[in-house]
């Protein structure tokens, strides 16, 4: 019997969806769990998998076309039928039923299909692309480089109707989503599901006798995560027009760029060009990386075997989530970290907690403290420290995470004369090059602000959210509209280690240094009913306020899942919400948001729990 495939409801509001890519094509055979399309819904690209096997040989959707949920999108022969009978009974029915009003496209498909009477209006971005004011070069905007910066320039661009190409040299997605932030939680909460099973079983009343882990399960499954990310970026050039291609580009000189992959060489001009290229670890100085006994996070993450002794050196963020990844995962660990604390730029309680804690946990800190020589040795290699701890310290494998130098090697033309700053693009506070019409962003930048405007101290973050908005910003700024500038005091920063840590703007100890009448408040999660239930009641919310006015300075937070708590005190600050404002929002109870309302009571006094 032929199986009827319908648009499937992939979320409670779905009414409609747009078949995106048919990843099989009429004729082909297909099996049960295959991924027979992606099929994008009002929230998200999703796969729509088979649910039998056979052939498929009838589709009845071109891409690119919306339909309703329950509307036909194609026929599997799965018994002895004959596939191309099968395509003239279908193609030859009116298949009107279920054509969603707002249908966009007309994919090759159905051109092939010229009795279906679809109700097909003309794609509004196919009139778009034609109204599109030309100019003399191939493109209004080439962005070099894939990653948060790069992809979302390129949508950014690809949205307001320009002509963009966005060059990448290895992954869409950049070191977010295939080395960086995605991956690592996937680990960060696959190790924290493995501790949580060895430490906290009994206490909620699970009890068993053999717990074995699959490292190479736990590893898998965070690439598959990043392969499905990096397929769903393809997606959406497709939807906003992106022009992508593969290989390394270079820029030439203002409005040119040369792109260079396995068929050659190919040149390009473009209005615009935004650099969006990156960077990598850095490697500690006279140790270079091997890939296997000295390694970046990029190894750490598909490591072949479990090791037993971990070193790392450098106590960020990086750093401090892939100790907490590998000795919950069985791993003996090591930090070793040459500034007074881990993460050494958040707010000293916080960092002060996270020791104490990772010290319970028998991670071994090693602060203030510098690794004078690395030596490989069999099976490892060997640690001499000095400062506060000297002590020699032999590992398996040494992870250096101690930041990262921008990808700024052959990034341009020695002609170019592209102006570099300790490895970075240097720009001004406006993302400009000293080039003209030639913008740099996300992480390989390096940001300079007029004199006049007193930034100094204000690295610049190479964080995911910051590299998507200034791509979003500078993008619109080309396309001509108003756009303020990002408050980089204000950065919103989070660590995913357990307890997690989530922070924006200034540490108490600057602001004292700043001398800044402040007002503190904080609240234990010890105090929190919600944490109790959840038996995470490690940590705190600390908020900072201005004395006077009740200005939100600071937010410090650590404790299980205060990343998902620091966007109310984003929008806090973004909307200048006081102290009493804070405290007089009404927060749902029971959650762990409650501890910001009363935080923020605490230094008013109005605090109820404490
Ligand atoms: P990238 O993401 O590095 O993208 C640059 C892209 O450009 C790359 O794909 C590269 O292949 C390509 N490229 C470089 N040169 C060229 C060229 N000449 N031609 C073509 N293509 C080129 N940030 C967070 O906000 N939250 C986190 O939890 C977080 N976790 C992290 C964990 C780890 C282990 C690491 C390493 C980083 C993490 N980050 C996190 C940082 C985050 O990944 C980066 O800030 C972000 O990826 C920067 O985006 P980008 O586009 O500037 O650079």
């Amino acid at each position: 019997m032929p199986s009827e495939i319908t648009m499937p409801q992939l979320s409670d509001t779905m009414t409609e969806g747009t078949v995106v890519k048919w990843n099989k094509k009429e004729g082909e055979k297909v099996k049960v769990g295959e991924e027979l399309a992606d099929v994008e819904t009002d929230k998200a690209t999703m796969p729509m998998e088979a649910f039998e096997s056979g052939t498929l040989a009838f589709i009845a959707v071109p891409e690119g076309e919306k339909v309703k949920v329950g509307a036909l999108l194609a026929v599997i022969a799965t018994g002895k039928e004959d596939p191309g009978e099968i395509k003239k009974q279908y193609a030859s029915r009116p298949a009107s039923v279920g054509v969603a009003s707002a249908a966009v496209g007309r994919g090759p498909a159905a051109e092939a299909a010229p009795t279906m009477q679809t109700t097909v209006k003309s794609s509004p971005q196919a009139t778009a692309k034609a109204e599109k004011p030309k100019t003399s070069y191939n493109f209004d905007i080439v962005v070099i480089g894939g990653g948060p910066a790069g992809y979302a320039a390129a949508i950014r661009a690809g949205q307001l109707k320009k002509r963009v190409l966005c060059i990448e040299k290895e992954n869409l997605g950049g070191t977010c989503l295939n080395w960086g932030c995605i991956p690592t939680k996937a680990l960060l909460e696959d190790g924290a599901f493995v501790l949580k099973m060895r430490t906290e079983a009994a206490a909620h009343g699970v009890a068993f006798s053999d717990l074995r882990v699959d490292f190479s399960k736990i590893v898998g499954r965070s690439r598959t995560i990043a392969d499905k990310l990096k397929n769903g970026i393809g997606h959406l050039f497709k939807k906003y027009e992106v022009k992508h291609e593969m290989g390394m580009g270079q820029l030439l000189g203002p409005h040119q760029v040369r792109l260079t992959n396995k068929e050659g060489t190919k040149d390009f001009t473009a209005e615009h060009i935004v650099l969006a290229a990156g960077a990598r670890a850095t490697e500690l100085p006279g140790s270079p990386f091997d890939g296997q006994t000295i390694i970046t996070s990029r190894e750490a993450m598909t490591l072949p075997k479990l090791p037993k002794r971990l070193a790392i050196v450098g106590a960020g963020a990086i750093g401090c989530e892939f100790a907490d990844i590998y000795s919950a995962l069985g791993s003996e660990v090591t930090v070793v970290e040459m500034l007074p604390h881990l993460l050494p730029n958040e707010d000293e309680d916080v960092s002060i907690m996270l020791e104490r804690i990772f010290n319970r946990r028998g991670i071994k800190v090693f602060l203030k403290t510098k690794t004078e020589k690395v030596e490989k040795i069999s099976g490892g290699v060997r640690l001499t420290l000095s400062g506060e701890k000297p002590a020699t310290v032999e590992v398996d494998i040494l992870l250096v995470a101690i930041g990262v130098t921008g990808n700024v090697e052959n990034l341009a033309a020695p002609a170019a004369k592209l102006e570099l700053f300790k490895n970075r693009v240097k720009v001004d506070d406006k993302y400009k090059t000293n080039l003209e019409n030639v913008w740099a962003i996300g992480d390989c930048i390096s940001m300079h602000w007029p004199e006049q405007m007193a930034m100094g101290g204000y690295r610049h973050p190479d964080l995911a959210h910051v590299a998507h908005h200034e791509a979003v910003l500078i993008v619109e700024r080309i396309a001509g509209h108003e756009r303020e500038d990002i408050d980089y005091k204000n950065i919103p920063a989070c660590t995913y280690t357990h307890p997690q840590v989530a922070s924006m703007g200034a540490t108490e100890k600057k602001l004292r240094e700043q001398g800044r009448e402040i007002r503190i408040g904080k609240f234990p999660f010890a105090a929190s009913g919600r944490a109790m239930a959840s038996g995470e009641t490690d940590g705190f919310v600390k908020l900072i306020f201005d004395a006077k006015f009740g200005e939100l300075l600071g937010v410090h937070m650590i404790g299980e899942n205060v990343t998902e708590l620091l966007s109310e005190l984003v929008l806090a600050r973004k909307l200048e919400a006081t102290e009493e404002e804070i405290i007089d929002a009404i927060h749902p109870h029971p959650t762990l948001s409650e501890a910001i309302m009363e935080a923020a009571g605490v230094g008013v006094g109005r605090a109820i729990h404490l």
